[in-house]
């Protein structure tokens, strides 16, 4: 009943594809063992308070496209053991499929499935207050309407975003209207820094982030037994445009009480946990618990993979800490924007006190292993989280890894760097390979060894060697056609959803080349309008390349009248800088727009030459100085090549050219 591609009734989605080795089968048999299968309170937890399912899986964005579609992962309902998914990680992805409208406790109601976060709901004295409304507005409003439909229209009288990652605030125009907002109906409420924050984590290193996320979240897979299976903290991330509206009021105290529609909070700032501008809420009238992200189903990411700063474990833990201490003895329901509630103030406790030690155990003992010279490159092998922890569902490493989070922590305290002199400035890999690969003997010596390695399921060991012939020879199919078969398995046998889908989408690209692919996109007109001025001038400062400003030298004066602001923007050795609340005296051109007008041009919707002919901008000086600043400027490509050989001869359609600020159509703010 099985043969290449085929089992149990299941084809892998790609001919090259394969099926789990025996050794794969076995590691997965040995997880069913070990893992504590026996405490099924997840699957009570998870659908405790159901109250109803939509009659559709799918919700289509506003351009016609799919935006969300749960329905891909039925094959995981069918009672089925794959041994193509590590089991814990399958358990989790399980879980993650009880969807709908819940009761958190009377009066509090979550919406869970309709995007990568849960959105919350609080019934007010006349209306919704929502926590965290989803990635795109076409699953916000889905939500909404569902929860209208179900429980009963109220107006949407307050939002609450928890923190300053996209998939709490993007969809936010999905629940509110300018109209409402112009008329002071609705608040919308954040955590300190929310902004700066939300903006500049997906601005600077945007394109990169943007193109790692396609390997982090799996977006190149379909869904599958094979393929894409779960996100860990949710089944995956909606498509669309990625929306944000500033807070109406913006929490500045460490805790902070407010009143809204006769519902009670205590919002507690925890700066740099899981986001840099994070808060926790204790509902006092509900004796409710709401931990944002600081608490989900599993450890979360000391460092993300797609690319941030890394976060503090050791504050992770502390606030964690003070919230039990606070309210541990409180609190009879823990609810929080991924996953699913917990019930009970022993079990509260349990989770709260797991997860501090969690992170506080990752901080800890990593850095007593550092102090004994274990280093960045070695502490994923040595590092092991205490038993009693790995016995909890809570403490498995589904979004974030003890693995990668253990190098985090190192890369936190004492950086990148082993202390190895040869390690320090090593040569770039595509260097470095060929060597190798001569000192091997060549391909036809490596292969067959590769093979071996790979018939004997030493998969890692495999992927040293075919690793460096795959730097070496970029067009070599066959090699990568095999570190593929060799990551493939990797994945297979990864209980964390980003390593799993970091392996398969690596395999995928070696396979296929680089093939585009839809995702939620930040590059909307609200991000613009959220990007301050001086970031828009740090940003196009990271666009110029210093080679093509070699021997510029200028200075420009921008005045936004408008919002009183002035910046001075300095061409020199090569490097852009700018600076705000200054000009200077001997600039060589003074523009001077509104910001409101400036605004145009970011988006891309106008050109300043437009701007200056209908009078909406004035140029002073030497404008010459303009076209030398846009000569300097290159385009990010956003399938840049990750992998050697894999991008395609001809560049993919939807690659933008030239990105010109001040003259092309091309939005300045791209996607992240
Ligand atoms: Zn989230």
């Amino acid at each position: 009943m099985c043969n290449s591609l085929t089992c149990k009734g299941h084809t892998h989605f790609h001919p090259k594809g394969k099926l789990p080795s025996t050794y794969t089968v076995e590691a997965q048999k040995h997880q069913r063992q070990i893992l504590p299968l026996a405490d099924k309170r997840d699957f009570e937890e998870a659908h405790h308070g159901f109250i109803a399912v939509p009659d559709y899986k799918v919700i289509k964005n506003d351009k016609g496209g799919i935006a969300w579609d749960l329905g891909r992962y039925d094959f995981l309902l069918q009672g089925q053991d794959f041994d193509s998914i590590h089991p814990s990680l399958q358990r989790q992805a399980i879980l993650n499929l009880d969807f709908g409208l819940f009761e958190v406790v009377p009066g509090i109601y979550q919406v869970r499935g309709f995007d990568l976060a849960v959105i919350s709901f609080i019934k007010g004295k006349t209306g919704w207050i929502i926590i965290d409304p989803l990635t795109v507005k076409e699953t916000s409003r889905a939500a909404l309407k569902f929860v209208n439909e179900k429980l009963g229209y109220r107006p949407v009288v307050a939002v609450i975003i928890s923190h300053s990652h996209a998939d709490h605030f993007g969809g936010i125009r999905g629940v509110v209207s300018d109209e409402d907002l112009r008329a002071g109906k609705v608040q919308i409420i954040a955590p300190k820094g929310f902004m700066r924050e939300a903006i500049s984590e997906n601005l600077y290193a945007g394109n990169a982030m943007m193109r790692r996320k396609v390997y982090t979240y799996g977006d190149a897979l379909p869904a599958s037994p094979f393929g894409h299976v779960d996100m860990a903290i949710g089944k995956n991330v909606a498509v669309g445009d990625v929306g944000i509206l500033p807070p109406t009021r913006v929490i500045m105290e460490p805790l902070e009480e407010v009143e809204i529609d006769g519902v009670h909070m205590v919002f507690q700032n925890t700066p740099g946990t899981e986001a840099p501008a994070e808060m926790n809420t204790w509902f006092s009238d509900f004796n409710a618990l709401w931990l944002a992200e600081n608490v989900v189903a599993g450890l979360h990411n000391v460092l993300t993979l797609r690319g941030a700063q890394v976060r503090d474990t050791l504050a992770w833990a502390k606030y964690i800490n003070i919230t039990l201490y606070k309210w541990g003895d409180q609190a009879k329901v823990l609810f929080q924007s991924h996953n699913w509630p917990r019930w009970g103030t022993e079990r509260i406790q349990e989770v709260l006190r797991g997860e501090r030690d969690m992170y506080a155990n990752l901080n800890n003992q990593v850095l007593n292993l550092a102090n004994n010279g274990v280093t960045i490159n070695e502490v994923h092998n040595v590092y092991e989280p205490p038993q009693s922890l790995q016995n909890q569902w809570f403490a498995r490493g589904y979004h974030g890894t003890y693995e990668h989070n253990s190098r985090a922590v190192i890369q936190r305290y004492l950086g990148f760097w082993d202390c190895n002199p040869a390690t320090l400035l090593p040569l770039s890999p595509q260097d470095a390979a060929p060597l190798y690969v001569e000192m091997m003997g060549g391909a036809d010596k490596i292969m067959p060894k590769g093979r071996e390695l790979y018939d004997q399921g030493k998969y890692r060991e495999a992927q040293e060697i075919l690793n460096k012939l795959v730097y070496a020879e970029p067009q070599n199919q066959a090699a990568k056609d095999l570190l593929a078969d060799v990551w493939e398995q990797l994945g297979y046998q990864a209980e964390g959803a980003g390593l799993r889908n970091i392996y398969l989408v690596g395999a995928k690209e070696l396979r296929d080349g680089i093939i585009p692919v839809a995702a939620a996109k930040t590059g909307s007109p609200d991000f613009v309008r959220g990007t301050s001025t001086e970031m828009f001038l740090d940003y196009l400062a990271i666009m110029v390349d210093t080679k093509k400003a070699e021997g510029l030298q200028f200075k420009i004066n921008l005045v936004t009248p408008d919002n009183g602001e002035k910046f001075v923007i300095e061409m020199s050795n090569a490097t852009l800088t700018s600076l705000a609340g200054y000009a200077a005296p001997d600039a060589d051109l003074t523009i001077t727009i509104d910001r409101s007008e400036l605004e145009d041009v970011m988006i891309g919707a106008a050109k300043l030459v437009d701007k200056v002919k209908a009078g909406k901008a004035k140029l002073e000086g030497n404008i010459q100085v303009l076209e030398q600043l846009k000569a300097t400027l290159v385009a990010f490509d956003p399938f840049f090549e990750i992998l050697p050989g894999t991008k395609p001869a001809a560049a993919p359609a939807g690659k933008p050219g030239k990105e010109e600020v001040f003259e092309d159509d091309a939005p300045v703010v791209k996607e992240p």
